[in-house]
């Protein structure tokens, strides 16, 4: 059978490539976008979490840049380390047929390797800002021949914490190059400040009258807080979900609650910015690979990361920022699946989840714990 694609005018090792990850035909927003990037024009592309949005810019820069010239040529920003890694591997398996060579780079990771990576010579490399800029300030990373810039999860990436590193790397870049911008939430005043760095972009936006993804169940729960951890434990009890990401909103929380669910015997882990790094994508690898069932995390685990077969999302807290609750229900229901997400919220955060109710454009049903009698002694 042929893959549909070819079509959009996808070269032969990409195509063999993209059947063997088992991508039949293309997405709606890979089938929208890529075209318009293979004509070279600038774009922000706003479409849901799950739906391809990697594909996007991977197979479009694979497809434009070339390998026998030198120098890096295409460069991607996220905002986290374990989303740099991801990405890096999605376009090894996307690029295996071809001679393009990638990398990631990112905090806390070995200088000495990226060095020597980046000396071997790549076509793509991804990364966090951070580091990006510390490899382009120490001249390890030729930015010359760098035609292709893509800032995935670009709302994250361009808020306070980025935007000062991300615009100092713009500037280092040639004028003459294809930027990409990518997040299911790009608020406007975002869109605003990245048009000043972009060539009359276009949107590409998958319109929907929701935020989030349909075939994700949302519920909520009221619950006291003191017996949040109760509830939560009687939660996972009822749904044995077979892989399950917990959200907190500090990391004292994450550390809290992955201690008293190990000792109720759950295979859990913490996720969050002070675990060393090494560990952090350790657990993000094992979790993916299933080790473990449920992970217990701050939000630098909300944006991008794909776990397959994701089952549910808890919000142990409710989010403290709207888009935040998108992306973390998000990691379920993924390239048409269908997921749950399920929020914990006390007496005080009432207002917010109807205030996130309101952003999505969902109603979140409220669900009955049916035996919450056994929680009056505790
Ligand atoms: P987003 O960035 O929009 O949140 P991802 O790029 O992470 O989504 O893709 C979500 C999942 O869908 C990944 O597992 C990816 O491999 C898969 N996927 C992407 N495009 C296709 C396709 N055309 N056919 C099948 N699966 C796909
Ligand atoms: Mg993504």
């Amino acid at each position: 059978m042929r893959n549909s694609f070819d079509a959009l005018g996808i070269s032969p090792p990409i195509l063999k490539a993209l059947e063997k990850m088992g991508f039949e035909k293309p997405t709606e927003v890979q089938s929208r976008a890529i075209p318009h990037i293979l004509n070279q024009e600038d774009l922000i592309v706003m479409s849901k979490t799950g739906s391809g949005k990697t594909a996007v810019f991977g197979v479009s820069m694979l497809q434009l840049i070339d390998p026998g010239e030198p120098g890096p040529q295409g460069l991607i920003l996220t905002p986290t380390r374990e989303l740099a890694v991801q990405i890096n591997n999605e376009l090894r398996k996307m690029s295996r047929y071809t001679r393009h060579r990638t990398t990631a780079v990112y905090g806390q990771h070995s200088m000495d390797a990226e060095i020597q990576a980046l000396k071997r010579g790549v076509s793509i490399v991804t990364g966090t800002p951070g580091r990006v800029n510390d490899h382009i300030q120490n001249q390890n990373l030729e930015t010359s021949n760098l035609r292709f810039l893509v800032l995935d999860e670009a709302d994250r990436m361009l808020d306070m914490g980025f935007l000062d590193q991300v615009v100092n790397i713009i500037q280092a870049l040639p004028r003459n190059r294809i930027t990409l911008l990518l997040s299911a939430t790009i608020p406007h005043e975002i869109r605003r400040i990245s048009r000043k760095y972009m060539r009359k972009p276009l949107t590409i936006e998958i319109k929907s009258e929701t935020k989030t993804v349909d075939s994700i169940e949302q519920i909520y729960y009221p619950v006291e807080s003191h017996k949040k951890n109760t509830v939560l434990n009687h939660l996972i009890l009822n749904e044995r979900p077979e892989s399950c990401m917990i959200f907190c909103n500090t990391r004292a929380t994450v550390n809290k609650l992955q201690s008293f669910l190990y000792r109720k015997g759950y295979k859990c882990q913490a996720l969050h910015g002070n675990i060393p790094q090494h560990k952090r994508l350790k657990t993000i690898q094992q979790f993916k690979q299933g080790e473990f069932n449920l992970l217990v995390a701050t939000d630098v685990a909300a944006r991008g990361i794909h776990i397959d077969n994701l089952s549910l999302v808890i919000n142990y807290d409710v989010p403290l920022d709207k888009d935040n609750y998108i992306h973390r229900i998000g990691r379920t229901g993924r390239a048409g699946n269908s997921g749950r997400a399920i929020t914990l919220v006390t007496g005080e955060d009432i207002k917010a989840l109807h205030a996130i109710e309101e952003h999505i454009g969902t109603k979140i049903a409220k669900g009955e714990l049916p035996t919450m009698k056994m929680y009056n002694n505790q």
